[in-house]
C-alpha cells in the first residue's frame, strides 16, 4: 500500500545571499526542526539564487520528488523577488491579482501613510490556481499551491524570507496543514557530552551508530560540546520505548562525559547542582579572561550561587589579588600546576563568608591558567596547554576535600581554547558535585570538524 500524507518534505531557500554564503540559512534549519517535531520527515534541503530559470528548475525537481515543499524568500517587491513567477511556471499558470491580498497590502501601506507603489501592488499577484496566505508582520503575502508533476502530488508553501515574517506565517498556515504519515512518527532525543572528542565518543557508542539501525544515532560537535543525536522514524507503536532504550544505552556508554540533555548547558547543569546543595562557586581566571564567569552567569539565577571572581591576567595581579607567591610564579611559570592550585586556594580564601549557609554547604573555586595562543607557547607548555584547578572548602567548620588540578591539551584556535577551557572547568566541578571521579584520559581534547 502506498503511504499517504507528507511522507517526504524538502525545504528550498531562495536568495543570492544564501547561495553566496553572505547570510546563514537559518530559515531552513528552523523549518526542518518544526517539520521533524510534527512527524514529517525532511529529506532534502536546497538553496537557489535569485534567478528565474534556476528557481523554476529547483522547484520543479523538488515537487516531482516530495510530498511537501516549503520555500522561503523571494516574495518581496523588488526585481530580484522571483518566487511568484517561478511557481507560476511550474504550475503552468498565469499570474492573477488576488483581491484580498491587494486590500491587505493597500491597508498596510495606508497605515504607514505611504502610497501604494506598483511594485508593492505586484506582491498581490499569485499563480491562478494558488492561494495567498496573509502576512500579519509585513507586506508580502505567502503562497500555497498544489503541484502535480509526473503523477506526484506535492503541497507547496512559499513564505517570506525575513524570519520575523516567516515564522508566524509557518505556525499559522503551514503547521495546521501538515499531514504526517498516519501510524508513523518521528522522535528525537539529544544528549550532551564534554571533555571527549567526537571520535572517542563514537567508539564508545560502537554499534549504536550503525546506519542501518533504528533509532539512528549520530554525533555533532560545537563549542567543545559533543552531542549524541537519537532519531526514530517509523511506526508509532513502540516508538517511545525504542527511543527510551536507545537513550539509556547511549547514556550508559557515554558514562561520565555525559552532562545533560536537550536544552541543558554545562552552566545550567552546574548551576542546578550548586543550588540543590546550597554550594557556591568563585572563579580565578587567567587565560579565559573572564570567560568562565561570563559563561556561568549566562543562566538566569546564577547570582544565588556565584559571588564573583578575579581576572588575574598578569603575574603581579595573581599575587596581589590571590596571594599567589611570587617565588612560585618565578619557579614554575604562570602556566603551571602549582600556580593553578595557588590561584584556586587564594580565591577560596578571598571569598567572603556565606550569609546563611546550611550545614554541609561548601564553596568551590575554579582556577584557569593556560596558553591560548597563537603566540606564547613553549616546549613545556605549548599553545593549548591549560591547567584547571578545583579547590573546595566547607562554609562552616569541617574537613575540606582535596584540591584537584588537571592539565589539558586543548586544540583549536584562541577562541576555541578559551571557550573550551571554561566549559571543562565547569565539567570538573560537575564531577565533584555528583561525586564522580574525573575520567583519566583527558589530555587531548580534539577540535571538531
Ligand atoms: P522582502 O519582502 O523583505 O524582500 P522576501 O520574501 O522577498 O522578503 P528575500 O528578499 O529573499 O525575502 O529576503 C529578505 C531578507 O530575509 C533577507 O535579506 C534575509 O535577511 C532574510 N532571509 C531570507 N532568506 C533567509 C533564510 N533562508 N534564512 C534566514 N534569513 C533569510
Ligand atoms: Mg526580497
Amino acid at each position: 500500500m502506498k503511504e499517504t500524507g507528507h511522507t517526504s518534505a524538502a525545504i528550498l531557500a531562495v536568495g543570492d545571499e544564501i547561495v553566496l554564503g553572505q547570510k546563514a540559512d537559518t530559515n531552513s534549519a528552523w523549518i526542518a526542526a518544526r517539520l521533524l517535531e510534527s512527524g514529517v520527515p525532511v529529506r532534502e534541503h536546497a538553496a537557489v539564487a535569485d534567478d528565474l530559470s534556476q528557481h523554476e528548475e529547483a522547484l520543479r525537481r523538488l515537487c516531482a520528488r516530495h510530498a511537501l515543499v516549503v520555500c522561503t524568500g523571494g516574495l518581496g517587491p523588488t526585481p530580484d523577488d522571483l518566487t511568484r513567477a517561478a511557481l507560476a511556471r511550474v504550475l503552468g499558470d498565469d499570474l492573477v491579482e488576488d483581491e484580498a491580498a491587494l486590500r491587505a497590502i493597500a491597508a498596510l501601506m495606508a497605515r504607514r501613510g505611504a502610497a501604494l507603489a506598483d511594485n508593492q501592488r505586484a506582491q498581490a499577484l499569485r499563480p491562478r490556481s494558488a492561494r495567498t496566505i496573509e502576512n500579519h508582520n509585513g507586506t508580502a503575502p505567502g503562497i500555497a499551491a498544489g503541484v502535480l508533476i509526473d503523477g506526484n502530488a506535492c503541497d507547496v508553501f512559499c513564505l517570506p524570507g525575513p524570519p520575523r515574517e516567516m515564522r508566524p506565517m509557518f505556525e499559522r498556515a503551514v503547521l495546521p496543514a501538515l499531514r504526517p504519515p498516519p501510524g508513523r512518527t518521528v522522535l528525537t532525543r539529544t544528549l550532551h557530552c564534554l571533555a571527549i572528542g567526537e571520535g572517542d565518543l563514537a567508539r564508545r557508542l560502537g554499534p549504536m551508530m550503525d546506519r542501518d539501525r533504528m533509532p539512528l544515532v549520530g554525533t555533532t560537535a560545537s563549542g567543545g560540546v559533543v552531542s549524541i543525536r537519537i532519531r526514530y522514524e517509523g511506526a508509532r507503536d513502540g516508538a517511545e520505548q525504542a527511543v527510551r532504550a536507545a537513550r539509556d544505552e547511549a547514556a550508559a556508554r557515554a558514562g561520565p562525559f555525559l552532562f545533560g540533555e536537550e536544552e541543558d548547558t554545562i552552566q545550567s547543569v552546574v548551576l542546578r547542582l550548586l543550588r540543590e546543595r546550597s554550594h557556591r562557586l568563585v572563579v580565578a581566571e587567567s587565560c579565559t579572561g573572564g570567560g568562565l564567569g561570563a559563561l556561568f552567569t549566562e543562566t538566569p539565577g546564577a547570582s544565588v550561587v556565584f559571588p564573583g571572581g578575579w581576572i588575574t591576567y598578569e603575574d603581579g595581579m595573581k599575587s596581589a589579588a590571590l596571594a599567589v607567591p611570587p617565588a612560585l610564579l618565578e619557579r614554575h611559570g604562570a602556566v603551571s600546576e602549582p600556580v593553578a592550585r595557588a590561584m584556586a586556594a587564594g580565591a577560596l580564601r578571598a571569598c567572603p563568608p556565606a550569609p546563611a549557609a546550611p550545614p554541609g554547604a561548601q564553596r568551590h573555586a575554579l582556577a584557569v591558567t593556560g596558553v591560548a595562543g597563537p603566540g606564547g607557547g613553549t616546549d613545556a607548555a605549548p599553545v593549548g596547554t591549560v591547567f584547571i584547578a578545583l579547590d573546595s572548602a566547607p562554609e562552616g567548620p569541617g574537613p575540606a576535600p582535596p584540591a584537584e588540578v588537571r592539565r589539558f591539551r586543548i586544540t583549536g584556535d584562541r577562541a576555541d581554547i578559551r571557550s573550551r577551557a571554561a566549559r571543562l572547568a565547569l565539567a570538573m566541578l560537575r564531577w565533584r558535585l555528583i561525586g564522580a571521579a574525573v575520567p583519566a584520559a583527558l589530555w587531548q581534547i580534539p577540535h571538531e570538524g
